[in-house]
């Protein structure tokens, strides 16, 4: 979601005739984009923050902001740790910053006093409809596109309904005139990003034939010729209905790839973090969608060291874990965040605790996530590629339907093709594959 809102300010920054540069060495104006999900986050902002402002001693010229959940959490506090910041801007209003710094660099222009930090931090009616710009000049093959902002539950330890604010979705005509726009330009593959995507516009739009407007919204997306594969994330087990799993059995372009956030495994503590569902409930869910998609690929969250999770109760979560076999994850260690529920809890469990906690998920994780991929080794895969790989020249890099990191020698032609290709070695993380049409590296140069 902050890869989406950092574009879509670079592409409105673009279009006023900023440019955007390789090195932020070589940047005039640098502008931090923040995450509060953890407290960690924010230090590893500030510590950033704090370092670029030392080149204002060299050039008082030098503009930087902060902008995104760190913002918005802090406010004017930031500028008792970082003085010297020019601009702060909130999560709704991420497309008044080239307004800002247009105002700010015709301050300096005129020579005139250094201007003011500019805070800016409002909820303001209609933010999420500003977050749909990308830039014409650069080809996304695979393209993230906010269908909402926001989100109205109050899980106990998430500090995002303060920093986000109340669920807000964008109108579906604008969406999909979005991902038109997108495909003709050459994009092949959508993320669509919500705090809960299966809720998109609940409100707003009526169910159709018991269809969800979620549901509505796949099936227009996936009408969109060019498109040829949608993910999205991340939903919720709330509202993961059947009218949501039937489109794994009848939406081809709907990858088998499912980022489903589990946080634990244990009832009790699924309680205390205010995660309306057990864990039955969820694990009845993968089973609908294993049952129409058995190759489906899932991913999940997981949050290790709640404040109360006893051993008995981290068993549940590993046991969980393991039984469903995920592929991928994203690990968290419990971090106290201002203003939730949980925070008067404190932080009870140990640092070492939590780390071993978080390593025995990441064993399991690891041995799955290697035999799945290990399977693949001989198969062929439909690989979209995305652009050259860090290892080497004329190596690729590209993404199964499942997600899965392929590396093959290709050309630069292929970007933005589906490709087949044979796996031919595995890693947990990486697939190294080589290309199936014999003689199309050559036909191709
Ligand atoms: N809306 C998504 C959902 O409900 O699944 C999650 C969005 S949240 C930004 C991403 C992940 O951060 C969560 O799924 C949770 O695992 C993790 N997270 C949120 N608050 C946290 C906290 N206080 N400490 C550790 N991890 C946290
Ligand atoms: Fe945070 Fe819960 Fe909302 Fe997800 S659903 S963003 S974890 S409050």
């Amino acid at each position: 979601m902050n890869e989406r809102d950092s574009d879509a300010v670079a592409a409105m920054l673009r279009g006023k005739g900023y440019s955007i540069v390789e090195s932020e060495l070589d940047a005039d104006v640098v502008l931090l984009n923040t995450c509060s999900v953890r407290d960690q986050a924010e230090q590893k902002a500030i510590g950033k923050a704090g370092h670029l402002t030392k080149r204002k001693r060299k050039n008082p010229n030098f503009i930087l902001g902060v902008m995104g959940c760190m913002a918005q959490n802090r406010g004017n506090d930031l500028l008792d740790r970082l003085p010297d910041l020019d601009l702060i801007v909130g999560t709704q209003k991420f497309h008044r910053v080239p307004d800002h710094l247009d105002h700010m660099i015709a301050t300096l222009q005129g020579q005139g006093p250094r201007p003011d930090t500019i805070v800016d931090l409002e909820a303001e009616d209609g933010s999420q409809n500003t977050i749909k710009s990308h830039d014409a000049d650069k080809q996304q093959v695979s393209a993230f596109v906010s269908i909402m902002q926001g989100c109205n539950m109050k899980c106990s330890y998430c500090i995002v309904p303060k920093t986000r604010g109340a669920e807000r979705a964008r109108p579906m005509d604008e969406i999909v005139a979005e991902i038109e726009a997108l495909a003709a330009n050459g994009t092949r593959e959508v993320t669509l990003l919500g705090q809960i995507v299966n809720q998109y516009a609940v409100r707003e739009f009526p169910f159709v034939d018991k269809k969800s407007p979620f549901v509505q919204l796949l099936e227009r997306v996936h009408a969109i010729e060019g498109i040829e594969r949608i993910r999205f994330t991340s939903p919720h087990p709330v509202g993961f209905k059947d009218d949501l799993i039937e489109c794994y059995a009848r939406l081809p372009k709907l990858c088998e790839y499912l980022h489903f956030p589990m946080q634990s495994g244990s009832n009790r503590i699924l309680k205390a973090m205010r995660r309306p569902y057990t864990i039955e409930k969820f694990r009845e869910i993968i089973a609908k969608i294993r049952a129409v998609r058995p190759d489906v690929y899932i991913s999940t969250d997981v949050i290790v060291g709640f404040p109360g999770e006893t051993d008995a109760d981290f068993e549940l979560t590993r046991h969980a874990f393991d039984e469903i076999g995920f592929d991928m994850a994203y690990l968290f260690k419990y971090s106290v965040r201002p203003d939730t529920t949980a925070e008067p809890l404190g932080d009870p469990i140990p640092k070492a605790v939590k780390e071993a906690r978080n390593q025995v998920l990441l064993d399991i994780l690891g041995r799955h996530s290697l035999a799945r991929n290990e399977a693949l080794i001989d198969t062929v895969e439909e690989v979209l590629f995305e652009g050259p790989a860090k290892r080497g020249e004329g190596m690729f890099m590209g993404r199964t339907r499942g997600h899965r990191k392929v590396i093959v020698k290709a050309t630069p032609r292929l970007v933005g093709q589906l490709v087949p290709a044979r796996i031919t070695e595995a890693t947990a993380s990486t697939l190294m594959g080589e290309l199936v049409l014999e003689g199309m590296e050559s036909e191709q140069d």
